[in-house]
């Protein structure tokens, strides 16, 4: 199938990494899993497809030899320079990535030591990749992911706040949902509110109904 030959698709992975010294770093559990199999699907359907990513392939996943520009990075700021430097050019971007919100204001440029005691970490935010995509005004087709702990309507709130085409909630406390799994249950959150609660699937599936979504919604007229 090459219903998306002729597409431009960015796509983010993974979680970021904000250092604390030169070893050390604020991370969360995110594997990475449901980006790339939405970058490797939308590469198998034909769209020229971008992958801006903190985490290597997952090794158990098909479909993963496909023709992908892959740009590695470790930091917020480092995948909101790519992302905004680039999404311009792209007619759909999908944020699976699990950005850090907050990262420290002052990291170390030498290992913090034992024998110092305990540090203080002060925090400050991070970039918000997805508010300057919405900002900037692009024509690009966005789609935010929400990792929930438990409820819809803060993902709800989180859609229409960031102004997104489409949000995909998951409840990464759920079995069989969320972070380093190999499947996922989400439920899809459209413009009008309009929620759409999927079972649980192999994320590999939800990438190829999700690109339906997305293929459906872009060839409407707005
Ligand atoms: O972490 P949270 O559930 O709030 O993420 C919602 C969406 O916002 C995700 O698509 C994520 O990639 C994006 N995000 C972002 N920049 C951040 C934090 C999250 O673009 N600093």
């Amino acid at each position: 199938m090459d219903d998306l030959a002729g597409w431009r698709v960015m796509v983010t992975a993974g979680g970021t990494r904000e250092p604390i010294d030169p070893v050390r770093y604020i991370g969360n559990r995110s594997s990475g899993k449901m980006g790339w199999n939405l970058a490797a699907v939308a590469a198998e359907r034909g769209a020229d497809t971008l992958l801006i990513t903190t985490v290597d392939p997952p090794v158990v996943s098909s479909g993963m030899d496909t023709d992908i520009e892959i740009v590695r990075v470790e930091t917020a700021q480092q995948m909101a320079d790519v992302v905004w430097d680039r999404v311009g050019a792209y007619d759909v971007l999908v944020m699976a990535a699990a950005v850090a919100d907050f990262r420290p204001k002052d990291p170390l440029g030498t290992k913090l030591s034992r024998a110092d005691g305990p540090p203080t970490l002060v925090l400050e935010p991070a970039p918000d990749i997805l508010n300057g995509v919405v900002a900037a005004g692009h024509e690009t087709f966005v789609v935010g992911f929400a990792a929930e702990t438990g409820h819809i309507d803060r993902a709800v709130k989180k859609a229409i706040d960031k102004g997104v085409d489409l949000m995909v909630a998951n409840d990464v406390t759920a079995p069989g949902a969320g972070f380093a799994v190999e499947t996922n249950t989400v439920s899809l959150i459209f413009p009008d509110r309009r929620v759409e609660s999927w079972p649980n699937m192999s994320k590999r599936e939800v990438a190829e109904r999700l690109w339906d979504v997305i293929a459906d919604l872009r060839s409407r007229p707005s």
